[in-house]
């Protein structure tokens, strides 16, 4: 089969995880007989270079016309003083809400071999961690209404700023079903989290889950405040299977999620809408610090690429091949950079990461 993939590598270290990526895409296709054809488009600030807009139709459009798209990160310094509607990061909710991409997957994995890595005592994470956090990424306070005014009777107040939070039922109802069908694939438990004990929109988020909970009766279902969740990913993660928040919500909880992990460089995440089109891009940002030096670890992009496999092109075994791949180079004794080594380990860079684990599938 031949299948059309939107490259948008973007800044930093996004063209360097995306070339490893497309290495490993590329003997995958080689090993199970199909074609994948790369469209690379313009994201971020590379795209501001080249075109003074940080997201182009063009990305736009040539996305939607494609099977999936694969992401690398964007933003750094050279852009910061783009004024805010231009901004490289500003390319990545224009991208979300024009491919209208709902659904935020972010899976917090402890893999066995990198279990020192976490800052959480061990005894803690004792069997490993799979957690999978279903975020809602179109609504809610971040696309809200945002206001600002000076305080018209006079001085005591000085400046006045606000973001509303808002959500309808329907995109509760479609976030809450993502979450509830993919619980049914894993431990049948989904934790609604939420702080309906102020926020009215809450309270219609707790009510609409409800609702959709009752179509899935094998699923268990509890409800967290966000600041009880907060401590509980840290006092007892294990308890957790799929977590379903809001947008703002899910923002914050799934970087606390990631730093249970202990290595942002390894965690992947998909961006989904109905149907099987999706967006998958690690979760770290484009580390400008390290951008040139050959150290970015590129498996959160390849591990990306395995979920785009799973999820977009119902590719699974394909899928398995390269998280097998990566469970192996980690079980041979590699680490990147970022991973914590030991002197039994052997740390290798971007390129070499890539030439492994194309070589392991
Ligand atoms: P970051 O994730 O880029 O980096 C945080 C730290 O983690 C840095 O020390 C970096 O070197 C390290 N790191 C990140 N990814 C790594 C990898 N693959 N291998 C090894 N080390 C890695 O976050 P930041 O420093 O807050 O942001 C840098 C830029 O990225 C900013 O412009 C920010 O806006 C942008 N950003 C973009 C995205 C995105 O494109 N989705 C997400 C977050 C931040």
């Amino acid at each position: 089969m031949r299948y059309n993939i939107a490259v948008l590598a973007g800044d930093g270290i996004g063209p360097e995880v995306i070339r490893e990526t497309l290495k490993v895409m590329d003997k995958v296709g080689e090993k199970f007989g199909h074609e994948f054809v790369f469209e690379k488009l313009l994201i971020g600030g590379a795209a501001i270079d080249e075109t003074g807009e940080c997201l182009p139709k063009k990305t736009v459009e040539k996305s939607l016309g494609a099977d999936a798209v694969l992401l690398g990160a964007v933003g750094g310094p050279k852009w910061d003083p783009q004024p805010a509607n231009n901004r490289p990061e500003k390319a990545l909710l224009g991208i979300r809400k024009a491919l209208n991409l709902y659904a935020n997957l972010r899976p917090a994995v402890v893999f066995d071999e990198l279990k020192d890595a976490s800052p959480l005592k061990s005894e803690i994470l004792q069997g490993g961690l799979d957690i999978l956090i279903v975020r809602e990424l179109t609504g809610g306070i971040y696309f809200g209404e945002h206001g600002y005014r000076k305080d018209s009777a006079g001085a005591e107040f000085g400046e006045i700023a606000y973001d509303i939070e808002e959500y309808s039922q329907m995109e509760i109802r479609r976030i809450a079903r993502v979450a509830f069908d993919l619980a049914m694939k894993r431990n049948k438990k989904v934790t609604s989290v939420d702080k309906a004990n102020v926020l009215e929109s809450s309270r219609l988020w707790r009510r609409t889950v409800a609702e959709v909970a009752a179509d899935y009766p094998e699923v268990e279902l509890d409800n967290l405040y966000v600041d009880n969740c907060a401590m509980q990913l840290v006092r007892a993660p294990k308890q957790f299977d799929v977590i379903l928040t809001s947008n703002i919500f899910g923002d914050i909880l799934s970087d606390e999620a990631s730093q249970i992990t202990g290595s942002i460089g390894m965690l992947p995440s998909a961006s989904l809408t109905e149907g099987s089109f999706g967006m998958y891009e690690p979760v770290h940002g484009s580390a400008p610090d390290i951008a040139g030096t050959g150290k970015a670890n590129p498996i959160a992009t390849i591990l990306s690429a395995a979920m785009m496999l799973r999820y977009s092109l119902g590719l699974s075994d394909e899928a398995d091949a390269i998280e097998a791949a990566v469970d192996h180079f980690l079980k041979s004794g590699y680490r990147t950079f970022d991973l914590q080594a030991s002197p039994e380990h052997k740390v290798v860079g971007t390129e070499e990461t890539g030439d492994l684990i194309a070589q392991m599938i």
